[in-house]
């Protein structure tokens, strides 16, 4: 089996703001693995904030080669993912990038789109939100006139209780569509979020994602016990090991293959939140229609997504998962669904 990665990087139709800081690009690789005739794709995306970047990629997939080189059997992948994940601590996107390649194959291999394999029904995709980033009132009004064909609108909170109620007053005066919020742990004193909570309840708010900083996770099972809106864990939930601490602060959890190494531990993850009660949400970073495609086969198993990742880049290179009036609409390619453009 042989690997190739190149870096790319993703130009954002928009600048993105988010609680922390603002950009224009994000950077990304993208895999592809070689193996009797069939190219498997997959892709890290990897916002600068959470440490890996095209050289920690390049550094770990050329790791990862002599792993993949002695390969046999591609099939195995409860054998082969845990020995890549066990090859160095973090990588998570890289990890994904090889994650989503390999699955590509195998269902290249078996001529079968991942979602059948999982025995899923494409027509209980959800709708997808449609992420407004931090912004002037105007361009707030007018991306979210833009964002007309989307059921639901996730707006991203977390700078300022002002700031705040001036972003949902503008999606509101163009729009009466349910709105998700994510404050990305920008609240820090438990009784303003409560009552930042309480305000938004009253306005069309659906739920309030990583509404504080994971380190405070006391305050925010404080705050899960009075809260009228469900809270979901996103940065306070990486990977598998995460869930279950999750519950006893959260109301469900955003799983992200970037965050948990790709789609296998992901379907995992779906699981356990289900049986813990928890309820799930499946999310991305900005990325290509390659890793959004990949999630897209998970998403018949949740209960919202916000797979606008490609939808938000100008320059997407695969053709996979599209959204129509606002649903995500999986193809019936084999695989994570992709083509090359
Ligand atoms: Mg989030």
């Amino acid at each position: 089996m042989i690997i190739r990665h190149q870096p790319y990087t993703l130009e954002l139709r928009h600048a993105f703001g988010i609680a922390a800081h603002t950009r224009t690009t994000t950077p990304a690789t993208l895999v592809e693995i070689e193996h009797a005739g069939l190219t498997g794709y997959g892709e890290a995306a990897m916002p600068p904030y959470l440490g890996e970047s095209q050289a920690s990629a390049a550094a770990f997939c050329n790791r990862a080669a002599p792993l993949l080189a002695a390969v046999r059997d591609p099939f195995q992948l409860e054998e082969i993912l845990p020995a890549l994940d066990a090859l160095a601590a973090g990588n998570t996107a890289a990890k994904a990038a090889l994650d989503i390649a390999l699955h590509d194959w195998v269902g290249k291999k078996l001529g079968a789109p991942w979602f059948r394999l999982w025995g899923l029904d494409a027509a209980k995709a959800p709708v997808t939100s449609f992420t407004i980033g931090i912004d002037t009132p105007e361009i707030v009004r007018e991306k979210t006139r833009e964002a007309a064909i989307y059921k639901i609108i996730k707006v991203k909170l977390g700078r300022s209780p002002e700031s705040d109620r001036e972003m949902i007053e503008a999606i509101r005066s163009v729009t009466a569509a349910p709105i998700t919020v994510d404050a990305n742990q920008g609240w820090k004193n438990r009784d303003e979020a409560l009552r930042m909570i309480e305000w938004l309840a009253g306005r069309g708010v659906v739920f309030i994602e990583q509404p504080m900083p994971k380190e405070q996770a006391e305050d925010t099972t404080w705050l899960r016990a009075r809260s009228p809106l469900p809270l979901i864990a996103d940065e306070s939930c990486q990977r598998l090991a995460d869930v279950a601490r999750c519950a006893d602060s959260f109301h469900g959890i955003n799983i992200k293959l970037m965050k948990c190494t790709g789609l296998r531990e992901a379907h995992t993850m779906i699981r356990l939140a289900r049986a813990l009660g928890l309820k799930v949400m499946l999310g991305c970073m900005t990325e290509t229609s390659c890793a959004i495609s990949a999630a897209a086969q998970l998403s018949p198993l949740v209960d919202w997504a916000d797979l606008d990742g490609a939808v938000l880049i100008k320059n997407d290179c695969f053709d996979g998962a599209t959204i129509v009036d606002g649903k995500i609409t999986l193809p019936e390619r084999p695989g994570i669904g992709v083509v090359k453009k």
